[in-house]
């Protein structure tokens, strides 16, 4: 089922959890549930609006008594920090790292034309690490091939670096027509 984003008491996007957490917080009055228009609710008042609805995005959580809607959002009604959160080095996270563009002819490709290229190569014990790995054309990978930027006439048009903690990067596996529409607005999600 679904996935809830959850805010920090300032309303900024700091996590997503999934339905039975979220609902778990807004059942312990540590979270409330919003609305599309950000309206807060509490857990009994929550169960009353949305039992009403027709249609949910998050869809329902029934039982024999009870049908209310699962809450595309949630805010934390105490918590006020920004957790940090370590980037997984993963593929998708180096391709959203460099915005689906090569690295070497900035050439912006859909994921499955992109490849991952090792600046130094592997074959020269370059490391498989966030400063070390590039996304990179199939061309451009395979002109590349085994030499350094410099002896390849490649420059990179990048500085290759671990990304700091974002939110789409490490939390949201997925390409962005997965996102809910009522979190855009929450996230700076680039069009
Ligand atoms: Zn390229």
């Amino acid at each position: 089922m679904s996935r809830t984003l959850v805010l920090n008491k300032s309303f900024r996007a700091v996590a997503v959890a999934d339905w039975q957490r979220a609902l778990t917080l807004v059942y312990m009055g540590l979270a409330e549930a919003l609305d599309e228009e950000l309206t807060p609710y509490d857990f009994p008042a929550w169960v009353e609006i949305s039992s009403n609805w027709v249609e949910a995005p998050g869809g329902f959580v029934s039982s024999t008594r009870l049908r209310f809607a699962v809450p595309e959002v949630i805010r934390l009604v105490r918590y006020d920090r920004i957790p940090l959160r370590e980037v997984a080095f993963t593929r998708h996270n180096i391709f959203a790292r460099d915005k689906h563009r090569c690295s070497y002819c900035g050439k912006k490709k859909s994921t499955d034309e992109l490849d991952l290229d090792h600046v130094l190569p592997r074959s020269r014990g370059g490391p498989h690490e966030w400063d070390n790995v590039v996304t990179s054309c199939r061309p451009c990978n395979l002109k590349k091939a085994d030499k350094l930027p410099d002896e390849a006439g490649m420059p990179l048009k990048v500085t290759p670096a671990k990304p700091r903690w974002t939110l789409l990067g490490c939390l949201v596996p997925h390409p962005r027509k997965d996102i809910p529409t009522s979190w855009k607005k929450l996230l700076s999600v680039e069009a």
